[in-house]
């Protein structure tokens, strides 16, 4: 930051990571080795990509703070660094991967992770530090009000695991609240079903969450066939989105695409 006078900017969720304890455990927790083919997402000024870099994988990180990628690209040139807003970016843009990581700017915590779980869910882990305090949306189980399309995605996708706890002074600046480095490994049981479409039928399917699941169904085929498609999985007429499970969600897209 002294080399290149950076101000870090707020408005860009920029908490650069700076313990490297910490740094080398999200590294080896991520199932990154010389021969993986990784995706970051926000790589700031590299504490991540550059131990990366190090171990010879081969790296894909996407910045939006266009100073912060051009440092990058003179500081870590075997790193490919594409300068964009990552929710605005089409999965064709970005080459072969198999690990994605990522110290999410926790302003869009959810956007991103929608995304890299609906689009990009072919990587084989996605490991993330997000904010303590979101944990139990992500992980939430059905019947509860947390329980949403982000939960559900991370349930189909697979595995979750918290690894650690971080505290606030592990960045810089520090962020006023508390961090959790987690993990998410694929399991091919349901995650074959996640898809851009998914994500925008689970957005449809709790746009009302408090009413009738059956309303919002019926906005995606049809209220006739939404009835029809309820019950063929079991459920009744009168069911909440909230109330449903995340392998229900998945016979209910099945049944209707
Ligand atoms: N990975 C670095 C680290 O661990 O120190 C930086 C993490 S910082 C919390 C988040 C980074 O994501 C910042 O560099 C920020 O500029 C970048 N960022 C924020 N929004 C982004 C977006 N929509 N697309 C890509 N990068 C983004």
């Amino acid at each position: 930051m002294q080399r290149y006078k950076i101000l870090p900017e707020k408005r860009f969720g920029q908490n650069f990571l700076c313990n490297d304890d910490i740094t080398d455990l999200i590294i080896s927790e991520s199932g990154i080795e010389p021969s993986s083919r990784v995706l970051e997402i926000g790589p700031g000024i590299g504490a991540l990509t550059r131990k990366i870099a190090g171990i010879k994988a081969d790296i894909t990180a996407v910045e939006i703070d266009l100073r912060l990628a051009s440092y990058l690209k003179e500081d870590l040139p075997s790193v490919k660094v594409i300068a964009s807003d990552f929710l605005k970016i089409k999965r064709e843009d970005i080459g072969p991967f198999d690990r994605i990581i990522s110290n999410i700017p926790y302003y869009v915590m959810t956007p991103i992770m929608n995304k890299l779980l609906s689009g990009f869910s072919d990587a084989l882990s996605m490991t993330f530090m997000v904010e303590e305090s979101a944990l139990a949306r992500i992980k939430a189980s059905y019947g509860t009000k947390q329980y949403g399309p982000l939960s559900v995605l991370v349930s189909l996708y697979g595995e979750f695991n918290k690894v650690i706890n971080v505290p606030d002074s592990a960045f810089i600046p520090r962020p006023n609240t508390l961090s959790s480095v987690i993990t998410l490994k694929k399991t091919d049981e349901y995650s074959d079903v996640l898809c851009p479409e998914f994500l925008t039928f689970l957005e449809t399917s709790f746009s009302q969450r408090r009413k009738k699941y059956l309303n919002s169904l019926g906005t995606v085929c049809g209220r006739e066939k939404a009835s029809s498609v309820i019950s063929a999985v079991g459920l009744d007429e009168n069911v909440r989105a909230e109330d449903i499970s995340p392998e229900i969600f998945r016979k209910i897209f099945d049944l209707i695409r």
